[in-house]
């Protein structure tokens, strides 16, 4: 992932940092950026996952509470967090505030860290050659296992946000069949059925309770209540937004409440959500 006005932006956002609001603004900025990215730049920042990984193909065939959004968001994070801090290292010698700011987030999330000013750089500034022998790019390597922490949590409230946004989730799944169907990535055999799709799998209770809060008991494309409180003639199904046979996967954010009748009317190849939301109270 790369900022075509990556300077800027930054700059933007570490003043926003810098007023005492580090934490909220780090998440608002993420789920901006997932945003944007699933959006934009589709499956090229989808890259940056390890396709290769056992864990992140079990996990998109078999239903991970390691989600595939959980590890595209952290990939995301970190990719611009290692960017920003070798690239810009000069900006951060230069201004105490930015490191302040760096600091302020840390502290916010109560990641232990050593701070930058205890931190006894090998090579001083004026003898590096480079932005990544700057004295900050090396107290940032020097507090990396830091930093992955503070990107959990990070990763964990973005997800919290992005969950209940039905209309990025379907962008992001979209993405994601997209690039398996342009086989840019390999699923294994193993885990495909006879027309080379990912097959079907057991869908675990936990991820039942999680789709069914979120879509507040109702189908997402009609609005029926399927609580069965009123009435008991109602069946719920769980559909995947970007169907199996569509290169579709089998996580967590790639499933949805439907009513029986809007289950029979999507065909089986079709990628949709309702991008109606039960209000929390009328105005
Ligand atoms: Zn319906």
């Amino acid at each position: 992932m790369r900022f075509r006005d990556a300077r800027d932006k930054q700059r933007a956002l570490r003043i926003v940092s810098c007023a005492g609001e580090s934490r909220l603004a780090e998440i608002a900025k993420t789920a901006y950026i997932e945003d944007r990215q699933a959006c934009l730049e589709n499956n090229e920042s989808l890259m940056e996952l390890d396709w290769e990984s056992q864990d992140l193909l079990k996990g998109i065939t078999c239903f991970s509470r390691v989600s595939l959004l959980h590890r595209y968001i952290y990939a995301m994070i970190a990719v611009e967090h290692r960017y920003e801090y070798r690239k810009n290292a000069d900006l951060y010698e230069e201004g105490p505030e930015l490191i302040q700011g760096v600091e302020d987030l840390l502290r916010a999330y109560e990641v232990p860290f050593l701070p930058y000013k205890k931190f006894k750089p090998v090579i001083p500034v004026d003898e590096a050659s480079s932005r990544e022998e700057y004295p900050f790019h090396r107290w940032f390597l020097s507090q990396e296992e830091s930093f992955e922490q503070l990107w959990e949590k990070l990763t964990d409230e973005t997800f919290y946000l992005l969950f209940g946004n039905r209309a990025f989730l379907l962008r992001f799944n979209q993405a994601v069949a997209e690039l398996i169907g342009s086989g840019k990535v390999t699923i294994p055999r193993e885990f495909l059925d006879d027309t080379g799709f990912i097959r079907r799998a057991y869908l675990p209770v936990w991820v039942r309770d999680a789709v069914y809060f979120r879509d507040h008991g109702r189908c997402v494309l009609c609005q029926v209540d399927l609580s069965g409180l009123l009435s008991a003639d109602r069946v719920d199904h769980f559909d995947h937004m970007v169907a199996l046979a569509a290169h579709g996967v089998n996580d967590p954010c790639n499933i949805q409440l439907l009513c029986e009748t809007c289950n029979l009317r999507k065909s089986n190849r079709e990628s949709m959500t309702g991008l109606r939301y039960s209000p929390w109270w009328s105005v």
